[in-house]
């Protein structure tokens, strides 16, 4: 079973490598952070505080979401509604954070993620994988970047996705998020000590997608 974990703090440009990689070797993407958001997405149509874990323990544990997958890309549904595009929205990030910070939100997602990364070969990013998920994963890595440079790739994204975003609140949200995703108490954002740290600040996609590809087959 292979099973390669990436984490690191938003913009770190994880996500694209991790899509890469999964199709580099033929196995699946999951998206982890796609599923916090759809918890934060959830909370807001519900008119309740993701920051308050009463709040959120309203509706936890029956929440109805599903990962899919179509041609090979992820798919996330609420309430068997494809929430895919909606979940990118920055409100939507800043409420995904909130909620992740609560052991009962982390505890119902880390569930579903071990069930799917025992069934099949995956490759995870997000946040807590090498130190909380999966802990035996045979392969980790920690990437990062200077939070500028993770702030513009992120400001690039959201308008190709023709997504009115402006800058400097989008760096302030970015730190904000850094700041609770590294500071909660219950799995936080940690680079696990058997993972290989990568500052992707200076690298291209495809050299990050390279040094990773030459780590997992090295060891082969
Ligand atoms: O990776 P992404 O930016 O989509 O994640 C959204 C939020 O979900 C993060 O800011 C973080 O708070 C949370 N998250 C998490 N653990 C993960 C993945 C995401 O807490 N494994």
């Amino acid at each position: 079973m292979i099973n390669v974990a990436l984490d690191g703090p938003a913009g770190s440009g994880k996500s694209t490598v991790a899509r890469l990689i999964a199709k580099k070797l033929d196995i699946l993407y999951l998206d982890t952070g796609a599923m916090y958001r759809a918890c934060g997405l959830k909370c807001k149509r519900l008119g309740l505080d993701a920051e308050k874990e009463e709040d959120v323990k309203k509706f936890i544990d029956g929440i109805d979401l599903a990962i899919r997958y179509e041609n090979s890309a992820q798919h996330t549904f609420l309430d068997g509604e494809d929430v895919s595009e909606e979940i990118r929205k920055p409100d939507v990030s800043m409420l995904a954070s909130a909620v992740s910070a609560h052991p009962c939100v982390r505890v119902k997602m880390v569930e579903m993620q071990r069930n799917i990364a025992r069934q099949t070969d995956c490759v995870l990013d997000g946040r807590d994988i090498g130190s909380y998920v999966l802990p035996d994963a045979k392969y980790k890595f920690f990437v990062t970047a200077d939070p500028k440079i993770r702030a513009e790739r992120r400001f690039r994204e959201l308008t190709e996705k023709g997504m009115k975003v402006d800058f400097d609140r989008l760096y302030e949200e970015i730190l904000e998020r850094d700041y609770n995703d590294s500071h909660r108490t219950f799995a936080p954002l940690v680079r696990a000590e058997d993972a290989v740290l990568l500052d992707t600040s200076a690298m291209t996609p495809d050299e990050v997608v390279d040094f990773v590809l030459s780590r997992i087959t090295k060891e082969d």
